[in-house]
């Protein structure tokens, strides 16, 4: 596997599924199991074909959207796992439900675990093989299955209206009550199936319900729904059934025919594991599958502040138009944070500092941002940018130097990665600054421009300031400043003038006009839907500001997706899609501090 390298310190944080793991390899666990792979491996179900002591895992996304932060920490789980034991994870996708699901969503799900560096072959011994799964393809297995637990008596169709059904299936306080249908006989509930199957009845007139116990204290047993029939074409069967799998009775199959080791979910399945259990102990005594059956283990759901992680909700977003598309910068999906900046390795660092538990955790954003600033910081390089600019004219300029003369600058792009090459710009007799660096009257601390004050252009000399032009309206439009001679960084004599300020330029004559997007946190509350509330009645107003500014020339070839530090301003990336050579645009991927904790 060409996953990420694994992450060096011993110590890792606190997860149990890595006990458990380790455990089980103690006692041999694998070694006992008599499967023969998966059905990507040579040779599948062919006792001996693949290595028993492998762990085997799975991320199983529905394709009914983009890929969240949520699922972030699901792949990263799956796949780091199957990385750290020497196994293997498969991306399977859960496509049973053919009206939510697109193609649009598979392409962009295996477009995102790519980005984040994970793949889904294995190489064992030099047998080469590729785990991408659809739960689709077992479409086949799985109407046998059902048709099999029909003839031992384990299913039943009913007819009774969605309505009864409900009614009849009591609460947590209230056993159920037996549907009018479930005393059928077996080739009764065989021809009705078939009649299911066949297309002789009407969308949601009747289900394939397992037969198990409506009295059961755990409503998951209280004869579950296995079929619906539903006219609708798949994305990858197109209209060959006119029947689909329920998700309950779909997924243990597919985790079965792949010989997953363990089934990783979030908790809300905890009650699903007795019907997990059940089903497939009733497939494999009946000879439809081998053992030993997969295992079911729950984790703590990942919950980031200000964010929310709902394929549905975040659909919402996109659907009525609050945001600009699932890849919107703002957007917690991992297309959207690709193209707001973000590195698939401080993405992958965040799942595993926020390690796996058995409870629902909510983690503060500055988690995932302090893991983005600290990988940025080692590799994204400098450059000066201006994004409310104002006029800074330097009087003595054409004294000084002569009329036309450009006095270069140059410095490294990194200060620690000389292999990122230096930036070249120039000083001239206009520079632009940011309005906010220059006051008529400072404030107590003001340490950049005010008439009479010294700064240093960063990379460049000191000047004084001497004063400032207006408009019409009394508004200020230029800054006027003079050069102290002789105070070139670098130059002899330099550090004889010494200022409190340096303030970050870029020149009139070669900076390039750019448009900045600064986005800011979608919501203005931590927790979007607590209580109950709608999140759109929390959408912060000013989650996106675009201001255009001006850029240095060393940045004229920057290509799309590139990461900069914009000195005093933060990080940025050059738009994946709306970039261009000649109309630059930046994101801002965050501020240089944390500004998210509360
Ligand atoms: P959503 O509610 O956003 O649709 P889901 O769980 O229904 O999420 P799936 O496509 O079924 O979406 O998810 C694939 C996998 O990702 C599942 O194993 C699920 O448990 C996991 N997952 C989804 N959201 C989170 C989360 N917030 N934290 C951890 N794992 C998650
Ligand atoms: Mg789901």
């Amino acid at each position: 596997m060409s996953a990420p390298a694994k992450n060096d310190p011993a110590v890792k944080p606190a997860n149990f599924l890595r006990t458990l793991i380790e455990r089980e390899l103690q006692e041999g666990v694998y070694a006992q199991r008599q499967w023969g792979g998966s059905p990507g491996d040579a040779g599948h179900h062919a006792a001996g074909a693949a290595d028993p002591a492998r762990v085997r895992l799975r991320f199983p996304p529905e394709p009914n959207g983009y890929l969240h932060i949520g699922h972030a920490k699901s792949i990263c789980l799956n796949f780091g796992l199957a990385r750290d034991f020497g196994g293997v994870c498969h991306l399977r996708f859960d496509d049973t439900n053919p009206e939510k699901e697109e193609q649009e969503y598979v392409d962009a799900i295996i477009e995102m675990v790519q980005w984040l560096g994970w793949d889904w072959h294995s190489d064992f011994g030099g047998a080469k093989a590729t785990h991408l799964y659809y739960a689709s393809n077992y479409f086949d297995f799985m109407y046998r299955a059902a048709e099999h637990l029909v003839e031992r008596g384990l299913a039943y169709v009913d007819e009774q209206s969605a309505e009864a059904m409900r009614a009849s299936r009591g609460d947590f306080t209230t056993p159920g009550t037996d549907s009018p249908w479930r005393g059928r006989s077996v080739a009764e509930n065989l021809a009705r199936l078939r009649e299911m199957r066949a297309g002789n009845h009407a969308d949601g007139s009747m289900v394939l319900r397992a037969r198990i116990d409506m009295a059961s204290p755990n409503i998951n047993l209280r004869d579950p729904a296995l079929y619906r029939i539903k006219r609708a074409h798949h994305h990858n069967t197109g209209d060959t059934w006119c029947i689909y799998p329920m998700y309950a009775f779909a997924h243990p199959i597919e985790d079965a025919l792949e010989n997953i080791t363990h089934s990783i979910c979030t908790l809300e399945f905890e009650d699903q594991r007795p019907w997990y259990d059940w089903l497939l102990a009733r497939l494999i005594e009946g000879g439809l599958l081998q053992g030993p059956a997969p295992k079911q283990h729950e984790f703590g759901r990942l919950n980031l502040s200000y964010v929310i992680t709902s394929k549905r909700k975040l659909k919402a977003l996109v659907d009525e138009q609050i945001v600009d598309g699932w890849d919107d910068p703002r957007m917690p999906t991992l297309a959207g944070m690709r193209r707001r900046g973000y590195t698939p390795e401080a993405v992958r660092k965040f799942a595993e500092d926020t390690g796996a538990s058995r409870t629902n955790i909510w983690v503060d954003y500055g988690v995932l941002d302090g893991a983005l600033r600290a990988d940025l910081e080692g590799k994204a390089g400098r450059a000066m940018a201006v994004m409310d600019p104002l006029p800074l004219k330097l009087t003595n300029w054409d004294e000084l130097f002569g009329a036309g003369h450009l006095e270069p600058c140059s410095t490294p792009a990194h200060p620690q990665l000389p292999e990122l090459g230096q930036r070249a710009f120039s000083l001239g007799p206009e520079v632009w600054v940011e309005r906010d660096d220059f006051a008529e009257v400072p404030v107590k601390g003001f340490f950049r421009l005010f008439p009479g004050n010294k700064v240093r252009l960063k990379y460049g000399m000191v000047v004084e300031c001497t004063g400032c032009e207006k408009d019409a309206d009394g508004r200020v439009s230029a800054v006027l400043a003079r050069v102290i001679p002789d105070t070139k960084s670098g130059t002899p004599g330099a550090d004889a003038v010494k200022v409190k300020g340096t303030i970050t330029w870029v020149g009139l004559h070669d900076g390039l006009a750019a448009t900045f997007n600064l986005y800011n946190r979608l919501f203005t509350e931590a927790q979007p839907e607590a209580g109950g509330r709608d999140f759109r009645s929390v959408l912060n107003p000013a989650s996106k500001r675009v201001v255009t500014g001006f850029v240095e020339q060393s940045l004229a070839r920057a290509p799309a997706d590139q990461r900069f530090q914009f000195e005093r301003h933060g990080y940025f990336v050059t738009d994946r899609l709306d970039h261009r050579a000649g109309a630059p645009v930046f994101n801002r991927i965050t501020g240089l501090r944390d500004s998210w904790a509360a």
